[in-house]
């Protein structure tokens, strides 16, 4: 498609120059060199992005700072393998933020907010972009237990802090606020596509799963104060008895007070008639979708144990070959011995359920 410059300009001021759009990719990756192989984006949108939101999960830490007897010891060769991912793919990166959605045990009886590990990431960084952290930090007050006997988190906010130039972190007072969103999917093509493929569509189905809670509050309080409503409503769970007078009141109480209620088996019961049933269409596509997924799933490891040596030679063959020649598949190893082939052989050894 012929598209003007002027046109592309203006598009990508809608999109990825968007202040707003921040495209999420994972820290594990970014540490372990960024090989093709291992994401599920698109690697030729990337050069476009402008914000880039590091998914730092749990075990980053310990990737990067692991403690050894209390002692942390710094790997420098993977944190300069973060930076030299994100240049490599993001070269046009402006803006970076750290998520770092979980609590980093205390380190040393420090006072610092942004947790020490996060620190000396973003410190190594000689790249002249403005980087933040997106931290979870403890506060006073109940936790939310959703039963007895799991223990339940500390209650926690979550903060955005920037960095100096001369490494001083300071909260950020008012934060962009921003959207996360996911680039787009790579292609799924040969044998290792098609396992990698599989796995994509679970992990995107799962999210829109998850997502039905948010959406379902969010949707309750459109009902009474979207659309020119203005109808104040008490809370829908029977034990409670909060009174909610404006638009976003019942969000932030339903966020601190009845996430536990997801789990129960009537999860749409708070919702009126009409969007119950929506909601409930659309739990039940994804539930078929999932299934589905696994149906799939199922199949090709029936034909690897099935179809005896034969079949599995077959299939072993494909995956090398491929994993050998398509540089969009490359691991950044030799092909028997990467992670994806391992991974693939124990799931398909495997005879519990998938994942
Ligand atoms: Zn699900
Ligand atoms: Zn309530």
């Amino acid at each position: 498609m012929q598209v003007s410059a002027a046109l592309r300009v203006e598009a990508s001021k809608l999109f990825w120059a968007h202040p707003e759009a921040y495209f999420l990719v994972s820290a594990g990756w970014l540490i372990d060199g960024a090989h093709p192989a291992y994401t599920h984006w698109d690697l030729s949108f990337l050069p476009n992005v402008q914000n880039v939101l590091v998914d730092y999960h749990v075990g980053t830490d310990r990737a990067i700072c692991p403690l050894y007897d209390g002692v942390m010891a710094v790997r420098q060769g993977r944190i300069t393998a973060f930076w030299n991912s994100l240049t490599k793919w993001f070269p046009n990166v402006k803006r970076i933020v750290i998520d770092q959605n979980w609590l980093s045990p205390p380190w040393n009886g420090e006072s610092q907010p942004v947790p020490r590990a996060l620190r000396i990431l973003s410190q190594s960084s000689s790249l002249d972009i403005q980087v933040f952290a997106f931290i979870a930090e403890e506060i006073e007050g109940d936790p939310i237990a959703c039963s007895a006997s799991i223990p339940s988190d500390p209650p926690c906010q979550r903060s955005l802090y920037r960095s100096s130039a001369d490494g001083v972190w300071a909260r950020a007072k008012s934060p962009q606020p921003w959207k996360t969103i996911l680039p787009p999917a790579r292609k799924f093509s040969g044998p290792v596509g098609k396992v990698r493929g599989l796995d994509h569509e679970d992990t995107l189905t799962h999210l829109q799963h998850n997502g039905l809670w948010p959406l379902m509050v969010e949707a309750l309080d459109r009902h009474h104060f979207g659309m020119g409503n203005n109808n104040p409503f008490s809370c829908p769970s029977s034990t409670c008895d909060a009174y909610f007078q404006k638009a976003g009141e019942w969000t932030v109480h339903a966020a601190e007070s009845h996430y536990c209620d997801w789990f129960t088996k009537d999860r749409f019961s708070m919702l009126p008639q009409q969007l119950r049933v929506e909601f409930e269409k659309r739990e039940k596509a994804l539930v078929t979708k999932e299934d589905e997924i696994r149906r799939v799933y199922t199949e090709l490891r029936d034909d690897w144990r099935e179809g005896g040596g034969r079949k599995q030679r077959e299939m072993k063959h494909g995956w090398m070959e491929q994993l050998e020649q398509d540089g969009a598949w490359n691991t950044g190893t030799a092909p028997e011995e990467s992670r994806l082939w391992r991974e693939f052989l124990r799931d398909m050894e495997n005879t519990g359920s998938w994942q």
